[in-house]
């Protein structure tokens, strides 16, 4: 296991000697203890990347892709260690980091790897006599901070597009689950990633986070987690005006129509909210159910919330881990307070589990609350396994619901009416919409929101395009310009 800063293409440790440790919280036993990147190392790691730069860059596309393609199989050679290595440092059960984390992580490192000599630029119709075309460049050294729901996954979410595109990469991961991004770091040095082209550096947010976005060398920041940082590192990206891409916080509305398969509807919301814990800026946090079939939809799906097995993530048979600290299980059950000062009736959970073997780790329960859709936990992004449930009439009123938020980021519908899905997916404010399913992500389709849920798309052609900048070249073939100032 890899617990140092990886810089030019090597494990070392951070200039100061600082670690922290990181814990299973399964049971909060340490699991090891991981260096801590300051300022130096951050500098130490940009001068590496700048180093690297003008080869990386003009290396063919196809050559970048290849070695993207190389870490896809290796990553895939080394399934079930990144997953035990995502699970004790996660939480997540180990059935999903072996069969959904590690799997789209190569999935994703190999789409881009095939992007990377297929991404092309343009020849734009400007008047006759003139060449216009256009080409896509690297931004430069790039800085990706990114949070621990989803640590393994978001090293191939941010750091492909970025290598595909010609750039250098500066990541840090978040300060609870560094484990696997280093792990990838050894499997890119395997693979044979040029020294200095990707640099990961576990540090403290408000230390390594903030500097990576201050920093004057730092062409671009891509951030995902909360709204409130994300805020933050707009701020400190201003000194060199960097680009900046935020994937931030959101409040998943789920709306269910009276129409709607209700099968479908209790399996889908089960995977959009108690998935990864409910840990997902995608979570299907918000049921807005039709009165007509709230009943029925209620009591099919609480009666599934209590069966789901929580347990040791380790566990194949589990269902739903632990919360990734206990800071955060914490922080989730202080919304059950907060639900019931506002009125709200918790139908389900709202504790951790009653099982001594569980007893130090950062258990919830599958928690439901009916709430209006005006309450605090209908409004703030809770970030467990805590749905909230609103009732509605007509269209209209589930509309203004699902939008009634600040977010904007993911949305479901459940509808058999043709007309209704595509009118209603048209009206929702969010990067996203599923059309009777949930929390849907390929590396192909973007992925991202608007409002606090921040700007930019991760995935596809569009992350090509938030990695590169546009270049816009006039060449005169055989215009004939008459003089502007004639003499
Ligand atoms: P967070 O507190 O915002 O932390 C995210 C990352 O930013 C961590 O690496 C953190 O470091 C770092 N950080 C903290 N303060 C910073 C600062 N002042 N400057 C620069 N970096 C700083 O979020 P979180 O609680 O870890 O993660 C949960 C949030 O992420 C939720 O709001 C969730 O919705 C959001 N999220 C969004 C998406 C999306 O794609 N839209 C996906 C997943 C999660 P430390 O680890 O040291 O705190
Ligand atoms: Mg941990």
């Amino acid at each position: 296991m890899q617990t140092q800063l990886f810089i030019d293409g090597r494990f070392v440790p951070s200039l100061s000697g600082e670690t922290l440790a990181t814990l299973n919280p399964h049971d909060n036993s340490v699991i090891a203890d991981v260096s801590m990147a300051n300022h130096a190392d951050i500098d130490r790691a940009v001068a590496a990347a700048k180093a690297a730069f003008p080869k990386w860059s003009n290396l063919a596309a196809a050559e970048r892709g290849r070695l993207l393609l190389k870490l896809a199989d290796a990553i895939e050679a080394n399934a079930d260690r990144l997953a035990h290595l995502e699970s004790i440092d996660t939480g997540h059960p180990i059935r999903d980091t072996r069969y959904l984390d590690v799997p789209r992580t190569a999935a994703t490192f190999r789409y881009f790897g095939g992007m990377a000599d297929k991404f092309e630029g343009s020849v734009i119709p400007v008047e006759q006599g003139f060449l216009n075309y256009l080409t896509r460049e690297p931004v430069g050294i790039v800085g990706q901070v990114v949070p621990w729901n989803f640590p393994l996954m978001f090293t191939s979410w941010k750091m492909a597009p970025a290598l595909a595109a010609g750039n250098c990469v500066i990541m840090k991961p978040a300060e609870l689950t560094p484990l696997s991004s280093l792990a990838i770091a050894e499997l890119m040095a395997e693979v044979g990633f040029p020294a200095g082209v990707v640099n990961i550096l576990p540090g403290l947010g408000h230390v390594a986070g903030q500097y990576i976005a201050e920093h004057p060398e730092i062409g671009k920041v891509a951030f995902t987690g909360s709204t409130a940082v994300g805020r933050k590192i707009v701020q400190a990206s201003s000194g060199n005006l960097k680009k900046v891409q935020l994937e931030l916080g959101g409040k998943g509305a789920n709306i269910v129509f009276g129409d709607a398969n209700v099968d479908a509807v209790v399996q889908g919301s089960a995977f959009g909210i108690f998935h990864n814990q409910g840990q997902a800026c995608i979570a299907a946090s918000r049921m807005i159910v039709h009165e007509s079939i709230a009943d029925e939809v209620l009591e099919k799906f609480v009666a599934l919330a209590r069966t789901i097995r929580i347990g040791d993530p380790l566990d194949p048979t589990t269902e739903m881990g632990p919360l990734t600290s206990r800071q955060h299980r914490d922080r989730v059950l202080s919304y059950v307070d907060v639900a019931r000062e506002q009125g709200g009736r918790v139908i389900a959970g709202g504790r951790s589990p009653d099982n001594a073997a569980l007893a130090n780790g950062c258990y919830v329960e599958p928690t439901i609350v009916e709430a209006k859709p005006t309450d605090r936990v209908s409004q703030e992004e809770v970030f467990g396994p805590f749905m909230t449930v609103t009732t509605f009439s007509t269209d209209e009123e589930a509309l203004a619901i699902a939008n009634g938020t600040e977010y904007g980021l993911g949305a479901g519908l459940w509808t058999r009416d043709l007309q209704r899905a595509h009118r209603v997916a048209r009206e929702i404010h969010s990067g996203m919409v599923w059309v009777n399913c949930y929390k849907r992500v390929s590396p192909g389709s973007p992925f991202g929101g608007v409002g606090a849920s921040g700007y930019g798309r991760e995935m596809g052609f569009e992350a090509m395009r938030e990695y590169t900048q546009a270049k816009s070249v006039w060449v005169n073939v055989d215009a004939q310009i008459p003089p502007y100032f004639p003499r």
